[in-house]
């Protein structure tokens, strides 16, 4: 047989599950809050178009609208001005082979528990390569936090200084960029810290993982269904025409 066959029927079997790491998209989910002199990200807005009525008597439909980055969410390089240079690095035109990509699960749920401002740095992913091995070229590094188990104010963690959530600092991004990762994914509202902004170079996922041409995640959820290793996700972003992200279904492949 050959290896997709083998895929096939392990997916047929059960012997391979899909795990969704996906937020529904409804109006209530927080998105990003920038300071007001801003443009700000618009939430997931709804609008019924028909629902077997006059209006269509045999079909239901609906409008929706919402920011590039609203719910769970890609970023492409093009999203931060040091990936704007980035060859084909809006989601309309990066390549489709990025799309389909080993996960490495790193798991600081723990230390995050008691820390919402919680840094990881390049020392927690050696620790974590120590016990895991490598991080293979091409391979996503997942942040595990478990943040995804708050909702609403909680998610967003706002105080009077800005948000509060945990997240990388600049030479745990050069690391993973180093390791020659796709990209980094988070279950909180960016791939950085709520206080990134204090950090050196600001916002350093945003900043580095982008100017490399690397890729992120956002609002992930049940990151504690997958192994450390050995999983494979799928995170295909719509093809947004010059699109800076998008919200997109991310699943991942795990051996039951
Ligand atoms: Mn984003």
């Amino acid at each position: 047989m050959g290896v997709l066959e083998q895929f096939g029927s392990a997916i047929l079997s059960g012997d391979i599950k899909i795990v969704d790491l996906t937020h529904t998209l409804e109006p209530d989910f927080p998105v990003l809050q920038l300071p007001p002199e801003f443009g700000q990200c618009e939430p997931f807005k709804i609008e019924e178009v028909s629902c077997y009525d006059d209006r269509g008597p045999a079909w239901y439909w609906r409008n929706f609208s919402c920011n590039e980055h609203t719910g769970t969410h890609f970023d492409a390089p093009v999203h931060w001005v040091t990936g704007k240079d980035v060859p084909d690095g809006s989601v309309d035109t990066i390549d489709p082979d990025g799309f389909v990509r080993p996960a490495c699960v790193m798991d600081f749920s723990n230390e995050a528990s008691g820390d919402d401002d919680f840094v990881l740095t390049a020392d927690h992913i050696k620790a974590w390569e120590n016990d895991n091995g490598e991080i293979p070229a091409g391979s996503w590094a997942i942040f595990r936090t478990d943040w995804s188990n708050r909702s609403g104010e909680e998610y967003l963690n706002m105080k009077e200084d800005g948000a509060h959530h945990p997240g990388p600092d600049a030479d745990a991004i050069r690391y993973l960029i180093d390791r020659d990762v796709v990209g980094l994914g988070v279950e909180t509202i960016g791939t950085d810290a709520g206080q990134g902004h204090l950090f050196e170079p600001q916002y350093p996922a945003h900043a580095l993982l982008h100017g490399a041409g690397k890729y992120g995640l956002q609002c992930l959820r049940n990151l504690d269904q997958l192994p450390p290793t050995g999983a494979v996700i799928v995170a295909s972003p719509l093809k947004i025409k010059a699109g800076s992200g998008s919200p997109l279904r991310v699943i991942a492949l795990v051996e039951g």
